[in-house]
Parts: structure tokens; C-alpha cells; sequence
């Protein structure tokens, strides 16, 4: 399976400017590419990948700047119009209102594909040897496991970094005969059949008046000024902290379950009704969504990994079910408490919620079970979990 590791770059000021001149020449012939499928399509001409892979040599001459940048990295941004093509038009079945490819406006293409060849990785240096470029300082905080098959080199605001995808052989974990099944939601972030209930982390509430601050004070700041500059930086360092944050603690939790179980049943997000899940309107619903499918991406790829079980559950009644008797019990997003009149049993809503999931997932008949308190977790406590470095992938 392919892993991404993500790493800090430093290149110098020379390096940084033939950087940012390779990244604009990608972005000319991003633009320039779709300029011509618009134009064949307007004419009724399909173009394929390979008709526009093979304009680049003559685009060279129309724009030298082109040689500036590695031929491969210019097949990628290619590749890459056609992959961003196809997502478009995979929204578009789903029925999301969408318009047509954009042009990239200067600055907003920040990725340059190094595939297969053209970069050179000196791991025990921390020398990353880029064709076209030249030498950047790399910082390592771990080593690159398995067969390195492609580097990115992102700009991120004014800080640069490397993805090194490689290709590594899972590393099973030694059973642990146990297995697990997580209800997600707002109230606690996971709820799980061993009564653990994990805090719901508000990075991004906790410095909601902080950015509305430099938010502010950027709007009155004049086009073009210092202080615009400025103040444009702060907001993306504390986007870029709360991303940071948000992807720790996921990556620490996601990694605590694959340590601990064999088989893990969470619900499956993509047919959930996220009604269900307690929402109001503008209360952060994005981010909430975002977190929670991407914790189920990471449980997915590190039980992959690890030799472990991720079993998706269809999410119909996992919160009106009553997990002792079968009954549904009927409840409002405000009932907290699961208490069932037909059998008599009473626990928590969401530890009702996950022990219906693990039932679901091991395909198990419906026994009493016993109500016990949940054990609150802190996301200071998920922050502070140590692992092994075993590797992550960037989410
Ligand atoms: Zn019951």
C-alpha cells in the first residue's frame, strides 16, 4: 500500500525563486491545457490525455519558462487537469451543483508531481536532490519506509513542504481477540462498547474570536498593503495550527483502536442520515463531517495496514434500536439517555448507539448486556497517547 509521509522543506532564497517560477509555469500550462479543451469542446472535439500530454513539447516553444520545469512534473500537471476533469464530473452525477474547471489565478497552484523520477532522497543527510532545482534541506522526524514511487513539493503560505509516497508491506499486529464498535457524534466525539466516551475537540471554536479579530482587522486593511500581508499570514497560521491539531488527535485515536482490537464496526457515513448525529444548523457541521469520515479514513488504511478488520455497519437504527431486546425505542436529538420500556434497560444514548454497531458488524443475535458508566476521555488525554512511529498517512 502506498503511505504518505509529509516533511518540511527549507530551500534557500535562489531555490525558493526557481520554485516559484517552475510552480507559475505549471500553472500557465494548467491553464493553457484547459484553454484548449474548451476550445475543442466548443468545437464538438473530444481530446483525450494523450492529445494534450502531446501538446506540451509544442507549448515549450510558445512558453520557454516551460524548461525550467522537469519534463515529468509537466506530464503530471496534466494528469493532474484530467483527474480534477473527473471529479467534476463525478460531483456532477451525484447531483452537486456545480460549474465548469477554473482557471488557476496566480499563486493558486501549489503542487508540483514528482513521479517515479527526478528527485533523489539522501534520507541520512536530509538532502533532497530535485532535477531542474537543485538541493533543499529536508527535515526528517522519521525515515521513509519501503520504496519511494513519488515526491510533491507544496507550498503552504510561505513554508514549503515535501509528501514522499512509498510503497510499504503492511505490518500485521499480533492479535488481541478483542473487538470494538464506535458510535461518532457531536456530543462526544466516539462512544465506544467498552464505555469509553472521547471529548468532542472544538479546536476551531476555541479560537473563533481570534480569527475573527485578524479577520476583521485584514478586511479594513488596505489592497496591496504590508499590513494586508501581514495579517493574511496570521490567519493561515492558525488554519494551518487548528488542521494540525485536529489531524493529531484523529491519528492518535484512529491508532489507539488498531492497537487495541482485531475487528472495529463503525457506522457507515456515507448512508447516515446526519440528522441523527444532534445537528443545528451552522453549528460547524462541516468540520464535524469532515473529522468524522476522516477518522473513519484513517481507521480504514491503518487497519489495513496493521492486519485488522474495519467493518462498516448500514446506520439505520443504531440509535433507536434498543440494544438488549431489539425494540425501537423512539428517541428526539435531545433524549440523552436510552431507556427502554419493553425490557427495562437504560443507558446511555450513544453507548446504546455503539453497542447496536458492534452487534451489526460481528452479525451477533441481540443478549442483555449490562449498563456501566462511561469513562470520559479528554482530548488532551487522545493528544498525549504515545505510539510506536509507525507511519501515517497525510489526511
Ligand atoms: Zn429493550
Amino acid at each position: 500500500m502506498i503511505i504518505s509521509y509529509k516533511y518540511p522543506i527549507f530551500p534557500d532564497e535562489a531555490t525558493q525563486q526557481k520554485l516559484a517560477e517552475a510552480l507559475d509555469a505549471c500553472r500557465w500550462l494548467y491553464n493553457r491545457l484547459l484553454q484548449e479543451l474548451n476550445e475543442a469542446k466548443e468545437k464538438g472535439i473530444k481530446l483525450t490525455t494523450y492529445d494534450t500530454q502531446n501538446m506540451i513539447p509544442v507549448l515549450k516553444l510558445e512558453n520557454p519558462k516551460l524548461n525550467l520545469v522537469y519534463s515529468k512534473v509537466l506530464q503530471m500537471v496534466n494528469y493532474t487537469l484530467w483527474s480534477n476533469i473527473k471529479g467534476l464530473s463525478a460531483s456532477k452525477k451525484n447531483g452537486r451543483k456545480i460549474g465548469r474547471l477554473r482557471f488557476k489565478g496566480y499563486g493558486w497552484y501549489k503542487t508540483m508531481y514528482y513521479n517515479q523520477s527526478g528527485f533523489k532522497l539522501d534520507q541520512d543527510h536530509g538532502c533532497l536532490h530535485l532535477s531542474k532545482i537543485g538541493d533543499i534541506k529536508i527535515k526528517m522526524h522519521r525515515k521513509v519506509q519501503g520504496c519511494i514511487k513519488a515526491i510533491l513539493i507544496k507550498r503552504e503560505g510561505r513554508q514549503w513542504f515535501a509528501i514522499v509516497q512509498a510503497d510499504q508491506e503492511p505490518e500485521t499486529l499480533p492479535a488481541t481477540g478483542k473487538s470494538v464498535g464506535i458510535d461518532v457524534g457531536l456530543k462526544s466525539f466516539a462512544v465506544d462498547t467498552d464505555g469509553n466516551s472521547v471529548e468532542n475537540p472544538r479546536f476551531a471554536e476555541k479560537v473563533a474570536t481570534k480569527v475573527k479579530n485578524i479577520q476583521r482587522r485584514l478586511s479594513r486593511a488596505m489592497k496591496g498593503s504590508n499590513n494586508r500581508e501581514k495579517f493574511k499570514e496570521k490567519l493561515n497560521k492558525v488554519h494551518e495550527r487548528i488542521n494540525n491539531q485536529r489531524l493529531d488527535f484523529l491519528h492518535k485515536l484512529s491508532r489507539h483502536y488498531v492497537n487495541n482490537y482485531d475487528i472495529i464496526c463503525v457506522e457507515d457515513l456515507d448512508v447516515k442520515g446526519l440528522k441523527e448525529k444532534g445537528y443545528n444548523k451552522g453549528t460547524h457541521r462541516n468540520i464535524h463531517d469532515a473529522s468524522w469520515s476522516k477518522f473513519i479514513f484513517m481507521l480504514s488504511y491503518k487497519a489495513e495496514s496493521a492486519g485488522r478488520k474495519l467493518i462498516k455497519v448500514d446506520p439505520r437504527n443504531t440509535t433507536q434500536r434498543c440494544s438488549t431486546c431489539g425494540s425501537i425505542v423512539r428517541k428526539e436529538l435531545s433524549d440523552r439517555i436510552h431507556e427502554c420500556p419493553y425490557c427495562g434497560f437504560s443507558c446511555d444514548r450513544d453507548y446504546n448507539a455503539s453497542m447496536n454497531i458492534l452487534i451489526a458488524g460481528m452479525e451477533q443475535p441481540v443478549v442483555p448486556i449490562e449498563s456501566k458508566p462511561l469513562h470520559h476521555i479528554s482530548v488532551m488525554q487522545v493528544l498525549a497517547m504515545k505510539w510506536e512511529a509507525l507511519p501515517s498517512r497525510v489526511g
